[in-house]
């Protein structure tokens, strides 16, 4: 028997209708010895049916999602679907509300916070409440990300691979669904503590996707998120297809096969990249340099490229420590 989670919902799952409220999270402080977080859930049932689970604001400083699930829950009607569609627009909500990719209240980075703990930390409670309670009402989960305030993302919707090669076809078809301009498949391992591979552990097809980043919101990538979410509903037979819709183009297929096609600085300074958002580079290609404007003296330090791709990361901050990604690839492949 898994253990109680101590968040109370306001919110009857299997009520038709349209709800919206929060989540309570008990959290005692000085200014609130008996207090709650509030964080805002809404759910939109109508009969029996698939169920989609949309998320954002797993980190709070990415707005697409956020933005496009608030929309979605005061537009989205009963009358429009059949089954249920459950949302979450802000899952970290202490770090939404702060525009942080972490919570202020205990440092917790909800995406590496799963399967979660319901005697733990906040951030690890939510991630308890999602995997327990959550993934276990949905046929499909989608996450949505950008690339926070310190990176910047060609826009792309996205699936982790996992072991269970069925599953990892449901993803696909819904990747294609979403009918993004880029669906990239992760292939860098099946890393538990991540939302998408906590919903697949739980047999439920997951996507993902970074819509943006520098702590800004995309307008281009919001649309794209906005019409992706609405092609789900009808992917699952939610909701109907309206007529005056064309059919999707195929997206271009991207992948990240392993961390060689990651770059980092390798000294603490100011980096001056040598390379756009899109732009495709060669092995050993200059990806940038360290600059030392305490000491001019001292030669820049260059970082190169490990492998063959297209820029799809960068970092936005122009100082960084040892260590600090500043850019990732990734390569065409065939569906
Ligand atoms: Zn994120």
């Amino acid at each position: 028997m898994a253990k109680p989670t101590r968040i109370e919902s306001g919110i009857d799952f299997d009520k038709d209708g349209k709800q919206i409220g929060w989540l309570g999270l008990p959290h005692s402080v000085t200014r609130s010895a008996y207090g709650r977080i509030m964080i805002p859930i809404a759910c939109v049932r109508n009969g029996a049916g698939p169920t989609a689970f949309f998320m954002a604001g797993n980190h709070g400083d990415e707005y697409e999602g956020q933005i496009a699930l608030v929309k979605l829950i005061r537009a989205l009607e009963p009358g429009e679907i059949k089954g249920r569609v459950i949302v979450l627009p802000a899952a970290n909500l202490p770090a939404a509300l702060d525009s942080a990719r972490v919570s202020p209240i205990d440092d917790g980075n909800l995406n590496r916070c799963f399967p979660g703990d319901p005697d733990g930390s906040v951030t690890q409670q939510i991630a308890y409440y999602i995997d327990t309670k959550l993934f276990p009402r949905a046929d499909l989960f989608h996450d949505l990300h950008s690339g926070g305030s310190s990176l910047d993302y060609v826009p792309f919707a996205s699936m982790h691979e996992g072991a269970d090669e069925a599953l990892n076809r449901k993803c696909r078809d819904a990747l294609v669904a979403f009918a993004p301009e880029n669906a990239l498949v992760w292939k860098l391992g099946h890393d538990i503590r991540y939302s998408p591979a906590a919903a697949m552990r739980r047999g439920v097809a997951s996507l993902g996707g970074e819509f943006g980043g520098t702590g800004s919101v995309n307008r281009p990538a919001l649309a794209q998120v906005e019409r992706g979410l609405r092609r789900l509903l009808v992917h699952l037979g939610i909701a109907e297809k309206p007529k005056a819709w064309a059919q999707a183009a195929m997206p271009r297929r991207l992948s990240v096969p392993g961390q060689d096609w990651f770059v980092y600085a390798p000294e603490p300074g100011l980096f001056e990249p040598a390379t756009d958002l899109g732009e495709n580079v060669r092995k050993g290609q200059l990806c940038g340099h360290v600059h030392f404007v305490d000491n001019p003296a001292r030669a820049p330090v260059p970082c190169h490229f490990k492998e063959d791709g297209m820029v799809v990361c960068k970092r936005h901050f122009g100082r960084v420590e040892r260590g600090d990604c500043v850019a990732h690839l990734a390569v065409d492949e065939k569906w």
